[in-house]
């Protein structure tokens, strides 16, 4: 094997210590599975309230204790502990920065739970972040081969690297991965001597004459990706979300690429899943019916039988088609289905899905939290996965889902148009129902087709089967990341 590679990731969230989205996920498998190619790679993020320091096991380093980071004028203190995440394989090491004022004395991650709204001051938490990043790479004497960073919130590493340390870190590489285009770190107010670079730079991060993240991320990488070939595609092009940045992008190119993720084996393994009170033993029926079962229970629905289970657990927002589900309500409700969404997010579309379940509460039931073992019983125990969504970038739930024998109903856009093919029942090939337009009608007639499916017991059995047949490992994509790396030297 060629040499193995030195990999700073960062990433705003690191599964299992803490998670909102997917990149938390891919934050944890994708560095194992670099790991297990041989790679030093090692994760570094912040440490949010949340996040609790006797289960990870997380301690201090000597070295690292009571440090200062400079933020505008100010030295701010820091101290970056370390812990390790692992599978049953390999171990890779984690540095998480800490903060009082920035992080560890705040409930929430970027929203205020008492406003609703984004923390004010969210630009600043994460320059800070990122240039904590940096000095914790100088105190060690580690300069890694590649920093790789994940999102606008990480953005900035990369041009601190690059600018304030260019001897130290002259042999570095710089990876840069979108994982939504959606939400680039759009800070108008925010005054750009605040980031603590040179005024010949700020062209890097000024987009329709606002300071924005995601483009500096995009500026300053030797590389960007995103976790999907289609979402690549789409984001090249001027979208509704997009914000008009897909001239950033445009402008890299030659240097761009999606990337599919692959998911975490270990933890969504229905095999071993620690979540799973009934792991899969090769009996699918009896899998599904057990895990059916004390779900109905924990959504206090009572057991209908011959009806289909839906399940979403998602963000609750525009993003993920909640209106859309929304204005399709009256007319899917009249199937003969069931439904459950664990989720949270925006405070109107989840009054709307109250009012929804009102009308219909033997059909439809709501948890709004996050609860992560909970998602796992909801992919083991519902028979269908709802994704409706707006724009997708990669979609992790449509692998969790069929790992798990729940066959997904999505609308194919993004990374949900790369993993499903539509289940043509005659020719019993595909892996799922998809719809392309965002309409109710269009939603409706998947979810039908499905349920048509559904009545034919042998034929619905054998689609699950090949679903939870199929790999959605790192193994191909890591490789994938492993070539992009080499290419830069
Ligand atoms: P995104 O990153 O756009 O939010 P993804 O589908 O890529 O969407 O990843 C979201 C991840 O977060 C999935 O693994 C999903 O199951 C998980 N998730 C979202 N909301 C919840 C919740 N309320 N409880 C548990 N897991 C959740």
């Amino acid at each position: 094997m060629a040499k193995p590679l030195s990999i700073l990731f960062v990433s705003s969230e690191v599964s299992p210590f803490t998670k909102i989205g997917g990149v938390a996920d891919v934050a944890f498998s994708y560095s194992l599975a670099m790991r297990e190619l041989g790679h030093d790679i090692r994760v570094m993020f912040p440490k949010y309230s949340q996040i609790s320091e006797r289960k990870n096991k997380i301690h201090e380093i000597n070295r690292l204790k009571d440090i200062l980071i400079p933020v505008g004028k100010e030295k701010i203190p820091a101290t970056v502990k370390s812990s390790s995440m692992n599978n049953n394989k390999v171990k890779v090491q984690a540095y998480i920065a800490t903060n009082d004022e920035y992080f560890e004395s705040r409930k929430g991650i970027y929203i205020d739970p008492r406003t609703g709204k984004d923390y004010e001051d969210n630009a600043e938490r994460f320059i800070f972040f990122c240039k904590s990043i940096i000095e914790t790479c100088i105190i060690l004497g580690w300069f890694p081969d590649i920093v790789h960073a994940n999102d606008w919130q990480t953005a900035l590493a990369l041009a601190y690297v690059k600018y304030l340390y260019p001897k130290k870190f002259a042999k570095t590489k710089f990876v840069f991965t979108i994982h939504n285009f959606g939400k680039q770190g759009e800070f108008p107010n925010l005054q750009y001597s605040k980031i603590g670079l040179p005024d010949s730079l700020q062209n890097n991060f000024l987009h329709q004459k606002k300071i924005n993240f995601l483009k500096a991320g995009i500026s300053f990488a030797d590389y960007v990706t995103t976790v999907s070939p289609a979402y690549a595609k789409e984001i090249l092009k001027p979208n509704d979300y997009s914000n008009g940045l897909h001239t950033a992008l445009e402008a890299k190119k030659d240097k761009f690429t999606g990337i599919m993720n692959g998911i975490d084996t270990y933890n969504w393994n229905p095999k071993i899943a620690e979540h799973l009170k009934t792991k899969f033993r090769g009996d699918i029926e009896g899998f599904k019916t057990a895990n059916k079962s004390e779900l109905l229970n924990e959504f206090d629905l009572k057991p209908k039988p011959n009806t289909p289970l839906i399940g979403m657990i998602s963000r609750i927002d525009n993003q993920k088609g909640f209106p859309l589900l929304i204005d399709s309500a009256d007319e899917l409700f009249k199937e003969n289905i069931q439904m459950v969404i664990l989720g949270d997010g925006d405070a109107e579309l989840k009054k709307k899905l109250q009012k929804i379940q009102k009308k219909y509460p033997d059909k439809l039931s709501l948890k709004f939290e996050f609860n992560e073992p909970l998602s796992h019983i909801i992919e083991a125990g519902t028979d269908m996965f709802l994704m409706p969504s707006l724009y997708e970038a990669c979609g992790l739930n449509f692998m969790y889902s069929l790992n798990y024998g729940s066959i997904p109903i999505v609308r194919a856009v993004g990374g949900l148009s790369d993993l499903a093919t539509d289940f043509i029942p005659p020719k019993n090939i595909g892996n799922s129902f998809s719809f392309k337009n965002y309409l109710p009608k269009d939603l409706i007639s998947a979810v039908k087709r499905a349920t048509q499916v559904y009545k034919n017991q042998d034929q619905w059995l054998s689609l699950v089967k090949n679903g939870m047949t199929a790999n959605y490992s790192w193994a191909g994509s890591a490789k994938k990341y492993d070539e992009i790396y080499r290419s830069l030297f």
